[in-house]
Parts: C-alpha cells; sequence; structure tokens
C-alpha cells in the first residue's frame, strides 16, 4: 500500500523537461493512495471501470482532471459525461455518436482521443488505419477530437513494441496534415513508456511504477 514517491517525482521530472502528460492509473487503487498523489501536486488521474471512476470521483476534490482511459461502453457514456475531462479509448462511430449527445445534453464538448489498433493481438479495440483517416473528425459538435491512443503489444520484444509505436506517430502526423488542431498522442505505459516517448508520445499513462501492482488486471 502507499505510492512509491521517489518513482514519481523522478518520472514527473523526466517528463516535464520534455513537457509529456503524466496520467497516473490508479485503477483499483484506494483514495488514500490518489490522495497522496494529489497532495504532491498531481492532478491528471486515469481510471478503466465506469463504476469505480464515478465513486472515486464524488469523494475526491473536484479540481482533479479524470482520464477515461478503458474500454468505454456506449449505455454508460451518460454516466461520467458531467465531469470527464479526456476520454482515451474511442473506438467506435456509434461511442462517438453517444458521447455527443450526452454532451449536448450536458451543455458540454467533451475531449477524445481516438484509439487505434496497433498492436498485432487480435483482442485489442480501436480503429484501423483506413478508418481513421476516412473519419469526418469534425461532425460533432460536441465532441473535439484531440488526437490518438494506442497500447502496444504485451511483449518482452522491444523492437516489436517500437515498431508499434512508430506506426501510431506516422499516422498521428499523417492525420495531423489534413487536422491541424490535433495535439495528443496517448501512448506508453509502466513496461514500455521510455519507448513510447523516444516515438513520439506527448501523454503517457502509468499506474503500477507508481502505486505498485494491482490484485487484478484490466478486463
Ligand atoms: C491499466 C492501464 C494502464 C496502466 O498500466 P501500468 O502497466 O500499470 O502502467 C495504461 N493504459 C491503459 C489503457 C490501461 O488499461
Amino acid at each position: 500500500m502507499g505510492i512509491n514517491k521517489e518513482k514519481y517525482q523522478q518520472i514527473n521530472e523526466e517528463l516535464r523537461l520534455s513537457k509529456i502528460t503524466l496520467v497516473a492509473v490508479s485503477k483499483t487503487k484506494p483514495i488514500d493512495d490518489i490522495l497522496e498523489l494529489y497532495n504532491l501536486g498531481h492532478r491528471d488521474f486515469g481510471e478503466n471501470y465506469v463504476q469505480e471512476l464515478v465513486e472515486k470521483a464524488e469523494e475526491l476534490p473536484k479540481d482533479i482532471r479524470w482520464h477515461f482511459i478503458g474500454h468505454l461502453q456506449s449505455n454508460k457514456v451518460k454516466l461520467i459525461t458531467s465531469f470527464i475531462y479526456l476520454l482515451h479509448g474511442i473506438d467506435s462511430l456509434k461511442l462517438l455518436k453517444e458521447i455527443d449527445k450526452q454532451a449536448e445534453k450536458n451543455k458540454r464538448v467533451i475531449d477524445c482521443l481516438l484509439q487505434v489498433h496497433i498492436a498485432q493481438e487480435e483482442t485489442k479495440f480501436g480503429f484501423d488505419e483506413a478508418e481513421l483517416l476516412s473519419l469526418e473528425l469534425k461532425q460533432f459538435a460536441n465532441v473535439r477530437i484531440k488526437g490518438l491512443m494506442g497500447m502496444a503489444s504485451l511483449t518482452d520484444d522491444t523492437n516489436k513494441i517500437r515498431i508499434e509505436f512508430k506506426s501510431l506517430k506516422t499516422l498521428f502526423e499523417k492525420l495531423k496534415t489534413q487536422n491541424p488542431e490535433l495535439t495528443t498522442l496517448s501512448m506508453g505505459m509502466s513496461a514500455d513508456y521510455k519507448i513510447a516517448i523516444e516515438e513520439g508520445s506527448n501523454m503517457v499513462r502509468i499506474g503500477s511504477l507508481l502505486f505498485g501492482e494491482r490484485n487484478y488486471e484490466s478486463k
């Protein structure tokens, strides 16, 4: 229990110098651990499960910027639209439509990242390159697409991970030529964030390095 304060300060310093945003992934971790990091000045936290996020957001300070990084189901969008700061894992047009609808009800414009399928594994969610390049990003009045998010394969093969991140960065740049307002490339987790940064990430999502190992894995 408790956070790894030294690791946090080390990573934070590393990222601050290169203006990379650190999203502290607090899924499954208790309120007290989040508060510990909050009291060190941290404000960006990431969660994967809607119910858990809603409960934590109610209890914790209102100036926390909550990132939803899990797989979001359309029927749960309405539970977080009033307060969510950034949605990372958008993987379908249907989901975008629902976010737009709920955002409008809340009189908000919600920032989103489109998830790209970069890993070789079949199980990962996300758009592929052709779908992305043909998507009209500005078709929803209450959704602002800020960039892309991706997850590399779970493997020890760092070369494979690097190739996957490189392909996401290339796609991001390609998309930016049509949509210069895009700013954010969310890639990199505890095990691979250094490679992600070398390949051009400007937002990393780090959990276990800061909070310790989790008891249950992401669903
Ligand atoms: C859990 C999770 C993370 C953080 O993983 P760690 O390996 O603990 O750093 C990052 N991104 C997503 C999408 C996750 O589900």
